[in-house]
C-alpha cells in the first residue's frame, strides 16, 4: 500500500529533532511513503527543514499562515523566495483565511493571503489553502488569484455544493481524519461524489485524529485509518484508492516517484 500524507505539522507533533525523525520513519513503516511537512511560520519552517534534512522522503511547504498575520517576520517575502530554492520544497502554504479565531482583521488576512498567491504564481509553485469560516472570501479570491500551478483546499470542511464550485476552479480537495467522524455528513457526501482525480488525503497531525484513535495526538502513521474509511465509503479496494490518491499527490506537487 502507498499513502501520501499531504499535510502534517511535524514540528507541532514534537519539538525534538530526534523525535521528529522517529515520527517520519514510523510513518514510512505504516505505508506513508511521502509527507508534506507544513509550518505556520518561517522560523519553524527553517528549523524543521533542518531537522528533517536526512529524511529524503519528506517534502516541504513554506508560507505564512493566517495565524501569523500580525507577525509574519522581517523580510518574509524574500525568505519564502529563498525557501522555494531549497531541495524538496514543493509548495507555498499553508496560506489562507481563518475568521474563526479572528487573527488580526479580515483585511490584513486577505492582504497576506493575496500577496502569497501572487508570489506562488511568480515563483511557479502550487499552494496549500487553509479555510476556516471564510469559505466565500477564499473562493472569491481564488477566482482571481489562484496561481497557475493550482491549489489544495486542505482539511476540507465545507459541503458538496461548495466543493463543486471549487472543482470548477480545478482545485484539489484534501480530507483529514475528521472525514472519519460519524456526524461529518457534508464531508461524506463530498468524498462520495467528487471525482477521484481531484482527491487527496492528509493527517493534519497533530490535529484531526481519525475516529479509530480518538483521544490520541494525531501522527502521520495513523493515515491508514482515514484511507480505509474513504475506501469503504467509495466501495473500493484500499490499495487501489491509496495508489490513486498517492499518484494525485505526486502529480500535484511535481514529484516523480
Ligand atoms: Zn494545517
Amino acid at each position: 500500500m502507498k499513502i501520501f500524507d499531504t499535510h502534517a505539522h511535524i514540528g507541532l507533533i514534537h519539538e525534538d529533532p530526534i523525535e521528529q525523525l522517529i515520527i517520519v520513519q514510523e510513518a514510512k513503516q505504516a505505508d506513508v511513503k511521502h509527507i508534506i511537512s507544513i509550518c505556520n511560520n518561517l522560523f519553524d519552517f527553517f528549523q524543521v527543514y533542518d531537522n528533517l534534512k536526512t529524511a529524503t522522503h519528506i517534502y516541504h511547504s513554506i508560507g505564512v499562515s493566517p495565524s501569523e498575520v500580525s507577525h509574519p517576520g522581517k523580510d518574509w517575502e524574500r525568505k519564502i523566495e529563498e525557501g522555494t530554492q531549497m531541495e524538496r520544497v514543493v509548495a507555498i502554504g499553508e496560506i489562507g483565511l481563518d475568521y474563526y479565531r479572528k487573527f488580526g482583521n479580515k483585511d490584513s488576512q486577505i492582504s497576506l493571503f493575496v500577496r502569497q498567491l501572487e508570489l506562488a504564481d511568480k515563483l511557479g509553485f502550487p499552494v496549500i489553502i487553509h479555510n476556516r469560516d471564510a469559505g466565500n472570501d477564499v473562493l472569491e479570491i481564488l477566482k482571481e488569484k489562484l496561481p497557475e500551478r493550482g491549489g489544495i483546499l486542505h482539511c476540507y470542511s465545507e459541503n458538496w455544493a461548495y466543493a463543486q464550485k471549487a472543482l470548477e476552479l480545478n482545485l484539489y480537495i484534501s480530507f483529514a481524519g475528521n472525514v472519519t467522524y460519524r456526524n461529518a455528513k457534508n464531508l461524506h457526501e463530498t468524498a462520495l461524489n467528487m471525482p477521484l482525480e481531484r482527491m487527496l488525503i492528509e493527517s493534519e497531525s497533530p490535529f484531526m485524529v481519525p475516529a479509530a484513535y480518538r483521544g490520541k495526538r494525531n501522527r502521520p502513521s495513523y493515515m491508514p485509518a482515514t484511507l480505509e474509511f474513504l475506501a469503504q465509503l467509495r466501495d473500493m479496494d484500499v490499495e487501489e484508492l491509496g495508489d490513486i490518491l498517492y499518484n494525485n499527490a505526486c502529480r500535484f506537487f511535481g514529484i516523480s516517484e
